[in-house]
Protein backbone atom coordinates (compact mmCIF):
# COMPACT_ATOMS: atom_id res chain seq x y z
CA UNK A 1 0.00 0.00 0.00
CA UNK A 2 1.23 3.42 -1.00
CA UNK A 3 1.60 5.45 2.13
CA UNK A 4 0.37 8.89 2.71
CA UNK A 5 2.24 11.88 2.21
CA UNK A 6 3.15 13.36 5.07
CA UNK A 7 2.91 17.34 5.37
CA UNK A 8 4.08 19.76 8.32
CA UNK A 9 2.51 22.40 9.13
CA UNK A 10 3.83 25.42 10.76
CA UNK A 11 1.66 28.04 11.39
CA UNK A 12 1.43 29.65 14.73
CA UNK A 13 -3.06 30.24 14.09
CA UNK A 14 -4.42 27.26 15.49
CA UNK A 15 -7.70 27.89 13.22
CA UNK A 16 -5.92 27.92 10.25
CA UNK A 17 -3.39 25.28 11.11
CA UNK A 18 -6.53 22.79 11.88
CA UNK A 19 -8.49 23.80 9.06
CA UNK A 20 -5.80 22.88 6.69
CA UNK A 21 -4.89 19.70 8.73
CA UNK A 22 -8.60 18.77 8.55
CA UNK A 23 -8.62 19.21 4.99
CA UNK A 24 -5.29 17.21 4.26
CA UNK A 25 -6.69 14.29 6.60
CA UNK A 26 -9.73 14.16 4.20
CA UNK A 27 -7.58 13.83 1.16
CA UNK A 28 -4.58 11.24 2.00
CA UNK A 29 -2.18 13.40 3.23
CA UNK A 30 -0.72 12.61 7.11
CA UNK A 31 -0.36 16.02 8.67
CA UNK A 32 1.40 17.21 11.80
CA UNK A 33 1.12 20.70 13.16
CA UNK A 34 4.13 22.91 14.77
CA UNK A 35 3.25 26.26 15.75
CA UNK A 36 6.38 27.84 16.28
CA UNK A 37 10.27 27.26 14.15
CA UNK A 38 11.48 25.26 17.49
CA UNK A 39 8.95 22.40 17.32
CA UNK A 40 9.00 22.74 13.52
CA UNK A 41 12.61 22.24 13.96
CA UNK A 42 12.06 19.34 16.33
CA UNK A 43 9.73 17.56 14.18
CA UNK A 44 12.19 17.38 11.04
CA UNK A 45 14.74 16.06 12.95
CA UNK A 46 12.22 13.52 13.96
CA UNK A 47 10.80 12.68 10.23
CA UNK A 48 11.05 14.01 7.04
CA UNK A 49 7.36 15.22 5.52
CA UNK A 50 6.91 15.10 2.16
CA UNK A 51 6.24 18.65 2.36
CA UNK A 52 5.99 21.69 4.15
CA UNK A 53 3.57 24.15 4.56
CA UNK A 54 5.31 27.45 6.19
CA UNK A 55 3.41 30.63 7.30
CA UNK A 56 5.87 33.64 6.48
CA UNK A 57 4.68 35.44 9.94
CA UNK A 58 5.80 33.48 13.13
CA UNK A 59 6.56 34.79 16.48
CA UNK A 60 10.55 34.11 16.91
CA UNK A 61 11.92 33.39 13.38
CA UNK A 62 10.21 33.88 10.47
CA UNK A 63 9.18 31.39 7.87
CA UNK A 64 11.87 33.50 5.58
CA UNK A 65 14.51 32.19 7.84
CA UNK A 66 13.22 28.65 8.10
CA UNK A 67 13.19 28.38 4.37
CA UNK A 68 16.48 29.57 3.70
CA UNK A 69 18.19 27.48 6.97
CA UNK A 70 16.23 24.10 5.66
CA UNK A 71 17.16 24.84 2.09
CA UNK A 72 20.46 25.16 3.49
CA UNK A 73 20.84 21.93 5.54
CA UNK A 74 21.61 18.60 3.07
CA UNK A 75 19.16 16.76 5.04
CA UNK A 76 16.19 18.79 4.14
CA UNK A 77 16.93 20.86 0.92
CA UNK A 78 15.11 18.12 -0.91
CA UNK A 79 11.66 18.77 1.05
CA UNK A 80 9.34 21.51 -1.06
CA UNK A 81 8.07 24.13 1.00
CA UNK A 82 5.08 26.30 0.23
CA UNK A 83 5.24 29.54 1.93
CA UNK A 84 1.83 30.57 3.37
CA UNK A 85 1.43 34.65 3.20
CA UNK A 86 -0.61 37.27 4.42
CA UNK A 87 1.75 39.14 2.04
CA UNK A 88 0.57 39.54 -1.17
CA UNK A 89 3.25 41.76 -3.69
CA UNK A 90 5.61 40.31 -5.84
CA UNK A 91 9.01 41.52 -3.72
CA UNK A 92 8.00 39.21 -1.12
CA UNK A 93 6.71 36.68 -3.38
CA UNK A 94 9.79 36.62 -5.32
CA UNK A 95 11.78 37.38 -1.36
CA UNK A 96 9.84 33.76 -0.64
CA UNK A 97 10.67 31.90 -3.75
CA UNK A 98 14.73 33.03 -3.41
CA UNK A 99 14.65 31.60 0.00
CA UNK A 100 14.54 28.58 -1.45
CA UNK A 101 10.41 27.91 -1.36
CA UNK A 102 9.11 25.94 -3.68
CA UNK A 103 5.56 27.53 -4.15
CA UNK A 104 3.43 30.02 -2.08
CA UNK A 105 -0.40 30.99 -1.47
CA UNK A 106 -1.53 34.10 -0.38
CA UNK A 107 -3.96 33.96 2.33
CA UNK A 108 -6.86 33.70 2.46
CA UNK A 109 -6.75 30.63 0.34
CA UNK A 110 -9.48 28.00 -0.54
CA UNK A 111 -8.59 24.87 0.53
CA UNK A 112 -9.31 23.56 -2.83
CA UNK A 113 -6.34 25.79 -3.95
CA UNK A 114 -3.92 24.95 -1.22
CA UNK A 115 -4.68 20.92 -2.19
CA UNK A 116 -3.93 21.33 -5.55
CA UNK A 117 -0.63 23.11 -5.10
CA UNK A 118 0.41 20.71 -2.39
CA UNK A 119 -0.59 18.01 -5.49
CA UNK A 120 1.69 20.06 -7.65
CA UNK A 121 4.32 20.20 -5.39
CA UNK A 122 4.34 16.71 -5.08
CA UNK A 123 4.04 15.78 -8.51
CA UNK A 124 7.03 18.18 -9.78
CA UNK A 125 9.05 16.00 -6.97
CA UNK A 126 8.72 12.81 -9.04
CA UNK A 127 10.90 13.81 -11.96
CA UNK A 128 10.90 11.92 -15.67
CA UNK A 129 12.36 9.08 -15.47
CA UNK A 130 14.21 9.02 -18.75
CA UNK A 131 17.26 7.58 -17.38
CA UNK A 132 20.92 7.63 -17.90
CA UNK A 133 23.21 10.55 -18.64
CA UNK A 134 22.60 13.48 -20.74
CA UNK A 135 25.27 15.54 -21.68
CA UNK A 136 25.64 19.08 -22.92
CA UNK A 137 29.36 20.61 -23.85
CA UNK A 138 31.25 20.29 -20.41
CA UNK A 139 27.80 19.58 -18.25
CA UNK A 140 26.57 16.59 -17.57
CA UNK A 141 23.27 15.09 -15.88
CA UNK A 142 22.54 12.02 -14.45
CA UNK A 143 18.84 11.74 -13.93
CA UNK A 144 19.42 8.09 -12.03
CA UNK A 145 21.78 9.96 -9.50
CA UNK A 146 20.62 13.05 -9.28
CA UNK A 147 24.38 13.99 -9.82
CA UNK A 148 25.28 17.61 -12.12
CA UNK A 149 28.54 18.23 -13.06
CA UNK A 150 30.74 20.96 -14.73
CA UNK A 151 33.61 20.21 -16.28
CA UNK A 152 33.53 17.56 -13.57
CA UNK A 153 33.10 19.20 -10.88
CA UNK A 154 29.99 18.71 -8.58
CA UNK A 155 27.19 20.99 -8.87
CA UNK A 156 24.13 21.18 -5.74
CA UNK A 157 20.90 22.39 -7.35
CA UNK A 158 17.58 22.14 -5.74
CA UNK A 159 14.72 19.97 -7.06
CA UNK A 160 12.78 22.68 -9.11
CA UNK A 161 16.65 23.71 -11.03
CA UNK A 162 17.18 20.29 -11.63
CA UNK A 163 14.56 19.23 -13.00
CA UNK A 164 14.35 22.79 -14.79
CA UNK A 165 18.34 22.04 -16.13
CA UNK A 166 16.77 18.87 -17.10
CA UNK A 167 14.50 19.84 -19.78
CA UNK A 168 17.03 22.00 -21.09
CA UNK A 169 19.51 19.90 -21.43
CA UNK A 170 17.20 17.43 -22.80
CA UNK A 171 15.99 19.83 -25.32
CA UNK A 172 19.00 22.13 -25.54
CA UNK A 173 19.53 24.81 -28.23
CA UNK A 174 16.16 25.14 -28.59
CA UNK A 175 14.39 28.71 -27.12
CA UNK A 176 11.53 27.47 -24.38
CA UNK A 177 8.86 30.02 -23.54
CA UNK A 178 7.84 31.07 -20.14
CA UNK A 179 4.35 29.27 -20.47
CA UNK A 180 6.25 26.17 -21.93
CA UNK A 181 9.21 26.18 -19.45
CA UNK A 182 5.74 26.45 -16.77
CA UNK A 183 3.67 23.69 -18.98
CA UNK A 184 6.85 21.43 -19.26
CA UNK A 185 8.75 21.36 -15.89
CA UNK A 186 6.51 22.08 -13.26
CA UNK A 187 2.98 20.38 -15.15
CA UNK A 188 0.74 22.21 -13.42
CA UNK A 189 0.58 25.92 -13.82
CA UNK A 190 -2.72 26.64 -13.19
CA UNK A 191 -1.53 28.81 -9.98
CA UNK A 192 2.05 29.84 -11.09
CA UNK A 193 3.08 33.01 -12.39
CA UNK A 194 5.32 33.29 -15.24
CA UNK A 195 7.91 35.30 -13.48
CA UNK A 196 8.66 32.14 -11.40
CA UNK A 197 10.21 31.01 -14.24
CA UNK A 198 12.82 33.65 -14.10
CA UNK A 199 13.40 33.18 -10.03
CA UNK A 200 14.24 29.73 -10.94
CA UNK A 201 16.34 30.32 -13.44
CA UNK A 202 18.69 33.00 -11.70
CA UNK A 203 18.91 29.89 -9.41
CA UNK A 204 19.61 27.42 -11.09
CA UNK A 205 22.40 30.16 -12.81
CA UNK A 206 23.62 30.70 -9.94
CA UNK A 207 24.20 27.43 -8.63
CA UNK A 208 25.74 26.06 -11.86
CA UNK A 209 28.33 29.22 -11.23
CA UNK A 210 29.82 32.26 -13.24
CA UNK A 211 30.97 29.83 -16.41
CA UNK A 212 28.13 26.91 -16.51
CA UNK A 213 25.46 29.89 -15.73
CA UNK A 214 26.10 31.34 -19.05
CA UNK A 215 25.16 28.06 -20.99
CA UNK A 216 21.67 29.45 -20.14
CA UNK A 217 20.66 32.50 -22.10
CA UNK A 218 18.10 34.55 -21.94
CA UNK A 219 16.76 35.16 -25.40
CA UNK A 220 14.82 38.58 -25.21
CA UNK A 221 10.86 38.81 -25.70
CA UNK A 222 11.38 34.81 -26.41
CA UNK A 223 12.41 32.76 -23.01
CA UNK A 224 15.66 30.88 -22.43
CA UNK A 225 17.59 28.41 -24.47
CA UNK A 226 20.59 26.22 -23.19
CA UNK A 227 23.36 26.10 -25.32
CA UNK A 228 26.97 24.11 -25.73
CA UNK A 229 28.09 27.57 -26.97
CA UNK A 230 27.59 30.47 -24.77
CA UNK A 231 28.19 34.14 -26.65
CA UNK A 232 30.73 35.17 -24.22
CA UNK A 233 32.69 32.71 -24.16
CA UNK A 234 33.07 32.43 -28.32
CA UNK A 235 34.31 34.49 -30.92
CA UNK A 236 32.54 36.41 -33.24
CA UNK A 237 30.63 34.14 -35.88
CA UNK A 238 31.98 34.35 -39.23
CA UNK A 239 29.53 34.40 -41.84
CA1 LIG B 1 1.19 33.69 11.37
Amino acid sequence: MRQQPGVLIVEDESAIAELIAVNLRHNGFRPTWAMDSATAQRELDAVLPDVILLDWMLPGESGLTLAKRWRANPRTKAVPIIMLTARGDETDRVAGLDAGADDYIVKPFSTKELLARVRAVLRRRAPEQVGGIVAVGALSLDSATYRVSFDAQMLKLGPTEFKLLHYLMTHAERVHSRAQLLDKVWGDHVFIEERTVDVHVKRLREAMGPEAGQMIETVRGAGYRLTAHCASAQPALRT
